[in-house]
């Protein structure tokens, strides 16, 4: 990750539309694309969230979150303006902590209701672990240990915010832009409480399902629509999300061009080696460890 140094110092300023450099320009109008030149505004950030002080913490960040969520050429546009790297740090990690508190919550009562009969099954040892399932029984025993399942939900959903901004460090890019491009990114994390929203609406809807076996007619249509929303959201907020991130990499690589042919298919990829890595790489070596610990004692 690159390290940002203070904006206040650079007098670069650039044309939030094009990306062009205004720096020594006298024109009143901007020489690559003709946007009017407003210095004060092209200066100042527009993002909600540098203002929250002023116009209040919960408004900056739901407002900032709706940008980040649904307004991305807004967003992107803020390249051409200072962007503060801890401010967008601040905003990933309220995200983060949104999106982990009910994950965490559901996987630490999960984990309760399913102790009892998990316990019975690891007295009985390894001798009944079903054929084919002993690759598994590492990741059972390790989401079945305290706190594994909401360390690596808080893993997973760290990795998620952080993984596209590997991608905005082209070298043909001045670092200023990229530092910002990077900040910029964590602002898109908003389809992380989606997900989040999702998974309980999903696991609440399938327990009432439970609950009520016989459920026929208007209740079962609307348990089968939950589903369906529920599986629904989070593709299409990964496909906006990725679709974000490639207008905010284009952006910013604007000069250079190219590179988000690459991005637009490394990204889903380094999407899913996060999941299999918090989700299942992490529980699974945990669970191995304490398997192995296991047969000493
Ligand atoms: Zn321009």
């Amino acid at each position: 990750m690159t390290t940002t140094s203070p904006e206040i110092s650079t007098p670069d300023l650039h044309c939030p539309q094009c990306g062009y450099n205004l720096r020594g320009i006298e024109s009143e109008l901007c020489p690559e694309c003709g946007l009017a030149i407003d210095r004060a505004a092209f200066a100042e950030s527009q993002l909600p969230w540098s203002h929250r002080k002023r116009i209040g913490y919960v408004r900056a960040y739901l407002r900032t979150l709706a940008m980040g969520l649904l307004d991305s050429k807004k967003l992107a546009m803020e390249v051409a303006r200072p962007v503060s790297f801890r401010d967008a740090q601040k905003f990933r990690f309220i995200t983060v902590l949104i999106a982990w508190i009910p994950l965490a919550a559901l996987a630490i009562w999960g984990r309760s209701q399913l102790l009892p009969p998990f316990q019975n099954f690891l007295k009985q040892g390894l001798l009944n672990i079903p054929e084919g399932f002993a690759f598994l029984w590492p990741w059972e025993v390790g989401a079945m240990t305290f706190g594994v399942a909401p360390l690596a939900i808080a893993l997973f959903l760290i990795f998620m915010s952080g993984v596209a901004s590997y991608h905005f460090h082209p070298k043909a890019v001045a670092t200023q832009l990229q530092n910002r491009a990077i900040a910029l990114s964590y602002y898109t994390c908003g389809p992380l409480l989606i997900l989040s929203l999702a998974v309980v609406l999903l696991l609440t809807m399938s327990r009432i399902a439970q609950s009520f076996p016989n459920l026929h007619g208007g209740a079962w249509k609307i348990a089968v629509a939950t589903g369906v929303i529920s599986a629904a959201l989070p593709i299409i907020t990964f496909l906006g999300w990725w679709l974000t991130m490639l207008r905010l990499h284009r952006r910013v690589v604007h000069a250079s061009g190219g590179g988000s042919v690459v991005l637009a298919i490394t990204l889903p990829v380094a999407w899913i080696i996060c999941a299999a890595f918090a989700l299942v790489g992490v529980v699974w070596v945990i669970g191995f460890i304490e398997l192995i610990i296991r047969s000493f004692i």
